[in-house]
């Protein structure tokens, strides 16, 4: 008795592993490759070979891409993905489960892969109160010391690969923590701090796992010196998405620190993302930087007022419509934002050309020269 209760956990532990992972849209496409999508909801006739439906009437079936249910309103039968499955393949609920989870890679016995385990959550719950500004700051802070203990080689020369120097490296409080000290870190943070708040901050999830495990490669964000919040990047290749944060919004631009200790009148670019933004560093520009183009806030402007500020956002349509947008926000406060119009992404700019630190400087006094004179511009 025991052990088929043991089993039957199992079962609807390894089901809600299940519909944890799986993608709703591709799976009942699999299906229903007909179906219409309506906002988060699919609408098509019903594939249930026991409803027999006769294949011309209305559409029955729909589908709640969000929470992953099914419903056929013409014999008024639904459930979750599971039981899609079930009906579909005619095949009992534990059959069901062991082979989505087998094509999913989840292994049916013993643990779920660690992988599994520490995956970010997908729903936030809404009986979850966001950490306060301070609590944030102090787990944030404290994960980075306890990272910084680690060997940090594998993610430096991740990042000096990219043509990002020792220098900035420390000075932008970079961190990596290596895989093989997954275990280790989670448990000093554990130390430090109710999980319950380790939840809410996002560090940790519903499983009580650390969620920063493809996510390795650690990016402060300094607001007079303290760490209030980070997100993290995978250095391995083929992991989606690329990035992963603590919970909530990004608080501030990246690097804004840099900005207390320079002279007023002096120029501050403005980029995507922290490549660039170290990338400059590294070649003694000061650059601050937006997560994505589009991310910008008026409160932001405050702080820039004092400096001659140049946008070098990516040169796509994205970035070049954002630079539109912010040069609009600058005027509106009666300041300027320059753009600069590089042929590439900072990063490679700098990467392909040895005489990119001087070309940069030009581009940047033409672009100024423009703002200043739009007269002369052709
Ligand atoms: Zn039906």
């Amino acid at each position: 008795m025991e052990q088929k209760e043991r089993n039957l956990k199992r079962l609807r532990e390894l089901s809600e592993e299940v519909k944890s992972r799986l993608d709703y849209r591709s799976f009942y496409l699999r299906y229903c490759p007909d179906a219409r999508a309506n906002g988060a909801r699919l609408h098509t006739l019903c594939p249930i070979p026991a409803h027999s439906h006769s294949g011309k009437g209305h559409k029955s079936l729909s589908i709640d891409l969000q929470r992953g249910l099914f419903h056929c309103f013409s014999r008024d039968e639904g459930g979750d993905c599971i039981r899609f499955y079930e009906l579909m393949r005619g095949v009992t609920f534990s059959k069901a489960v062991r082979e989505l989870a087998s094509e999913l890679g989840i292994s049916a016995g013993g643990q779920l892969p660690l992988a599994f385990r520490a995956a970010p959550d997908r729903e936030v719950g809404e009986q979850q109160e966001p950490l306060n500004a301070e609590r944030m700051t102090a787990i944030c802070e404290r994960f980075l010391k306890v990272c910084r203990r680690e060997e940090q080689t594998e993610g430096m020369s991740y990042l000096a690969r990219r043509g990002i120097d020792a220098k900035t490296i420390r000075r932008a409080g970079l961190v990596y923590f290596p895989r093989r000290a997954y275990r280790r870190v989670m448990r000093q943070m554990l130390d430090g701090f109710a999980l319950d708040e380790l939840q809410r901050s996002g560090l940790f999830n519903a499983q009580a796992h650390l969620t920063f495990y493809r996510h390795r490669l650690l990016f402060p964000f300094y607001v007079e010196g303290r760490a209030v919040y980070l997100q993290a990047r995978t250095t391995a290749a083929g992991i989606e998405p690329r990035w992963h944060n603590m919970r909530g919004g990004v608080p501030s631009l990246y690097n804004i620190d840099a900005l207390s200790s320079l002279q007023s009148g002096e120029i501050v670019y403005l980029v995507e993302g922290f490549t660039d933004t170290l990338t400059l560093t590294t070649h003694g520009f000061t650059a601050v930087g937006l997560v994505g183009a589009g991310g910008f806030r008026e409160e932001w402007l405050a702080p820039l007022a004092r400096f001659r500020v140049v946008a070098a956002l990516d040169a796509d349509e994205a970035g070049r419509r954002a630079s539109a947008r912010y040069s609009e926000m600058f005027a509106a406060r009666g300041l300027q934002l320059a753009e600069l119009k590089l042929p590439a992404d900072v990063n490679d700019f700098f990467n392909h050309k040895a005489s990119a630190a001087l070309e940069f400087e030009l581009l940047t006094e033409g672009a100024i020269e423009e703002k200043q004179n739009p007269e002369f511009r052709e």
